[in-house]
């Protein structure tokens, strides 16, 4: 099962994201973690996110791209992925949808993860207070507002771009965690039964 969770920054996608990696037996690729390991480690590709990230703006494109496409040829990607912040850009989109056509899959479903925009601030506050001081960098409400406002400019769009494929599904990510896994499930488990259906 190949899937992208898409969904503004506090929506819950990585937490989804694990559930479905348990549930499925499939990886988790969040390129947010796969940037904060190279800035860590100070690869070049760290030295060249870190500042970026830290203002809440996107590493260019071409990065995240070759990040994605190394990472889908691995081993353990080979019955599937969730894809967990990428892609955020309609270039992004367009890149894997010729790394996903040159290799011959095929994504079976958006996962739109719909919130309301404002409780997310209390969202990052609430995570930055139960960590207990070790917060991301990108973790304070100026750089969630400065995310969100990206969110909306440059990620958004690829509502419509997938909407147009009829791979889209929506979900109310307000609900509880369990809810919201629960949900998705379900929308998944009939998507394939009308596969199966539809031969
Ligand atoms: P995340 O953990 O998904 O919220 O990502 C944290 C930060 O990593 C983002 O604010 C961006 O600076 C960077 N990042 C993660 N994924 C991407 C992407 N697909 N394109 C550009 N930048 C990204």
């Amino acid at each position: 099962m190949r899937l992208i969770l898409l969904g503004p920054p506090g929506a819950g996608k990585g937490t989804q994201a694990k559930v479905l990696m348990d549930a499925n037996n499939i990886p988790q690729l969040s390129t947010g973690d796969m940037l904060r390991a190279a800035v860590k480690a100070e690869t070049p590709v760290g030295l060249k996110a870190k500042d970026i990230m830290a203002r809440g703006d996107l590493v260019p494109d071409a990065v995240v791209n070759q990040i994605v496409a190394d990472r889908i040829d691995m081993a353990d990607c080979a019955r599937g992925f969730i894809l967990d912040g990428f892609p955020r850009t309609v270039a992004q989109a367009e890149a894997l949808d010729s790394l996903l056509a040159e290799r011959g899959l095929a994504l079976d479903a958006v996962v739109e993860l719909q919130v309301d925009e404002e409780a997310l601030a209390a969202r990052v506050e609430n995570r930055a207070a139960e960590s207990g001081g070790e917060v991301r960098a990108d973790d304070t409400v100026e750089a969630l507002r400065h995310r969100l406002k990206v969110y909306r400019e440059q990620t958004a769009p690829l509502i419509d771009h997938y909407r147009a494929t009829g791979k889209l599904v929506s979900v109310d990510g307000m609900q509880a965690i369990d809810d919201v896994s629960a949900q998705i499930a379900d929308i998944l488990a009939s998507e394939g039964s009308q596969a199966q259906v539809a031969g």
